[in-house]
């Protein structure tokens, strides 16, 4: 359909980067359908977007006016069949594939048929997602990072029957809201979590083994490498669950052993300390700052 034509994005999945991608499609202009199953989810997020646009007209990127029309662009709803307008759909529910392909099954019976339906999943197969639908070719990977309103990148994957005008539209979607799109083949962890969870889990058998310390490892890869925060805090950053589950996920996927997750990783999981979130990881964080 050429993306010139695209006013209207729906997001399925109010959470924390549902609620990003629709702030980030109202910066670009364009109107959002903001759906979730949870009402709670919704009002959370709709508060999440305007304190992100305050903070926004506070740093002079943004004019006060034009804050409370970005606002008024988001419309939210707990029915899914109100994305049947939407000339764009990124769903971000909840990492399970089951949840998934019952979602892009019903997006697929509601949506107009040239409607790209783009999913935002970190490690789940495209290709299956695609599967679910009877319009493959239009499904893609659409991977954004976190915090959305402020991360650049957007990894676009074509799944094993996505055409190459559902990829060209991703990628000028991803360039309209201000984003730098990369191709990815659609194989586990794609290219960022191929190349990021190796290495953070290699710096938790380096802590396992008493290689160093958690300060003297996460210290080498912000003083000697220059990356913004070490490993170990980055895995409590990103949920020890989550850094387990793409672990695993990689690990099934190539049948390759040097995926396998770190021991420790496991314990601290199965203990229930999965870094921020949860308030103990690598770190401490229940009294605020990271200890
Ligand atoms: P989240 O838990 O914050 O949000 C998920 C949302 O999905 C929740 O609001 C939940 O109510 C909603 N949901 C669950 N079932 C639903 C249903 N049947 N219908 C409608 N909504 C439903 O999760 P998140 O961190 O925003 O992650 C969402 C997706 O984005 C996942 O696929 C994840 O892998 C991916 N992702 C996450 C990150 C990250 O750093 N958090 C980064 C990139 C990609």
């Amino acid at each position: 359909m050429g993306i010139d034509s695209v006013r209207t994005i729906g997001v399925v999945g109010a959470g924390q980067m549902g609620g990003g991608i629709a702030q980030a499609a109202v910066m670009a202009d364009f109107s959002v359908v903001l759906h979730d199953s949870e009402k709670r989810a919704l009002v959370a997020a709709l508060e999440a977007i305007d304190k992100g646009l305050q903070r926004l007209v506070e740093k002079g990127g943004m004019a006060q006016a034009d804050k409370g029309t970005a606002i008024r662009q988001v419309r939210t709803t707990t029915e899914l069949k109100d994305l049947a307008a939407c000339d764009f759909v990124v769903e971000a529910v909840s990492e399970r594939l089951p949840l998934k392909m019952q979602i892009f099954e019903a997006l697929d019976a509601g949506c107009r048929p040239e409607v790209v339906l783009a999913t935002n999943t970190s490690s789940l197969s495209i290709t299956r997602i695609a599967a679910a639908t009877r319009r493959p070719e239009r499904v893609v990977g659409m991977h954004f990072m976190n915090p959305v309103p402020v991360m650049k990148l957007i990894e676009v994957v074509p799944g094993q029957a996505t055409s190459r005008a559902t990829t060209d539209d991703t990628v000028a979607l991803a360039l309209r809201m201000g984003k730098t799109p990369v191709l990815s083949q659609d194989l586990p962890g794609f290219i960022s979590n191929r190349v990021l969870m190796p290495m953070i889990n290699e710096a938790i058998f380096a802590l396992y083994e008493g290689l160093g310390t958690r300060d003297d490892i996460d210290t080498v890869m912000t003083l000697g490498m220059r990356h913004p925060m070490g490993p170990l805090a980055l895995a409590d950053f990103i949920g020890l669950d989550t850094c387990l589950s793409i672990l695993e996920i990689l690990q099934e996927g190539f049948g390759d052993p040097k995926y396998r997750p770190c021991p420790l990783l496991r314990r601290l999981v199965d203990a229930g300390h999965l870094g921020r979130k949860s308030g103990r990881g690598f770190y401490d964080y229940s009294q605020g700052a990271p200890r």
